[in-house]
């Protein structure tokens, strides 16, 4: 796997790349490697010619400083897990490589109302610091194919329109959400929680599939089904709930109609982690 600090040295070798008519495909990470991340990286391998992972903890994207700096930072054991898949390249740059003129955002997009609520509800400025970072590297990168994972739902519909608003010619492929054994979703962050946070953390996953089941066992009684989960999951010493709520899967919004598309999205608080999760349902 080549290593790649700097942004003209990448561009050089993507060029000859390019040149030969290989496909790109892009997988932007923050590290802390897991299983969940891998699975997409072997997806980019299947799909195109030559894979690009890169890992950068965008400050831009964190409102809250302390998340920023206790987020993990793995990079020995990252690049041993990109080689085993034969993972072409990292990209691994600076925060003044990614921001030579600093970190201020002068070109904000608005997504309207999908930007506007759940995440970017609770985490002020989140999304536009990650649209931020997700056009710069799509700009150095130029990839064919985007990979990103549906654990950040909201994440990859805001990607997709800024996609579109922006023009630019990349397939964004979103993929399944990874899951431990017990039904947690994999997450960098899991690795901070101790084993009692841990052991609830299961509820998360747990009260997202009773809310599926409830669902196609039920009348369309959406409010009072994410009533009864929100319930469930304060219910718990331990668990700090910031939302949980059924929304149209394509706007976000509160569902209207029977039959619309529908999923359960989560975030709460154990043991001072932050961790989000979702459900078709
Ligand atoms: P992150 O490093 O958390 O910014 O995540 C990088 C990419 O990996 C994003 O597209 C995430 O949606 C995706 N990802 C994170 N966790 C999982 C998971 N458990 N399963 C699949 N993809 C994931």
């Amino acid at each position: 796997m080549l290593i790649f600090k700097q942004i003209k040295d990448l561009q050089k070798h993507l060029k000859s790349v390019a040149n030969q008519g290989q496909t790109i495909g892009f997988v932007p990470t923050m590290g802390a490697l897991h299983k969940g991340h891998i699975s997409l990286i072997k997806k980019s391998k299947k799909e195109s010619d030559c894979t690009v992972c890169s890992i950068f903890v965008n400050p831009t994207q964190f409102n809250d400083p302390k998340d920023f700096e206790k987020y993990p930072s793995t990079i020995e054991e990252d690049i041993l897990k990109l080689s085993a898949v034969k993972c072409d390249i990292l990209f691994l740059p600076s925060v003044k490589e990614m921001y030579p003129d600093g970190t201020g955002n002068k070109r904000k997009i608005d997504f309207g109302s999908l930007a506007k609520v759940l995440e970017g509800e609770h985490r002020p400025g989140h999304f536009d610091g990650m649209a931020q970072v997700v056009e710069r590297l799509l700009r150095i990168v130029k990839p064919d194919l985007l990979f990103m994972g549906l654990k950040d739902y909201q994440q990859q519909l805001i990607v997709s329109k800024l996609i579109e608003k922006r023009k630019l010619k990349v397939k964004l492929i979103a993929l399944e959400t990874m899951r431990e054994k017990d039904g947690l979703a994999m997450s960098s962050r899991n690795v901070r929680l101790d084993k009692k946070a841990r052991k609830l953390a299961v509820e998360i996953s747990k009260t997202l599939l009773g809310a599926k089941r409830e669902i196609r066992n039920t009348e369309y009684e959406i409010l009072k089904i994410q009533e009864r989960a929100l319930q469930r999951l304060q219910s718990f010493k331990g668990i700090e709930v910031e939302y949980f709520e059924v929304r149209n899967a394509k706007t976000l919004m509160p569902p209207e109609k029977k039959f619309e598309k529908l999923i359960a999205l989560t975030a709460v608080k154990i043991g001072g982690v932050r961790l989000i999760d979702n459900l078709k349902l």
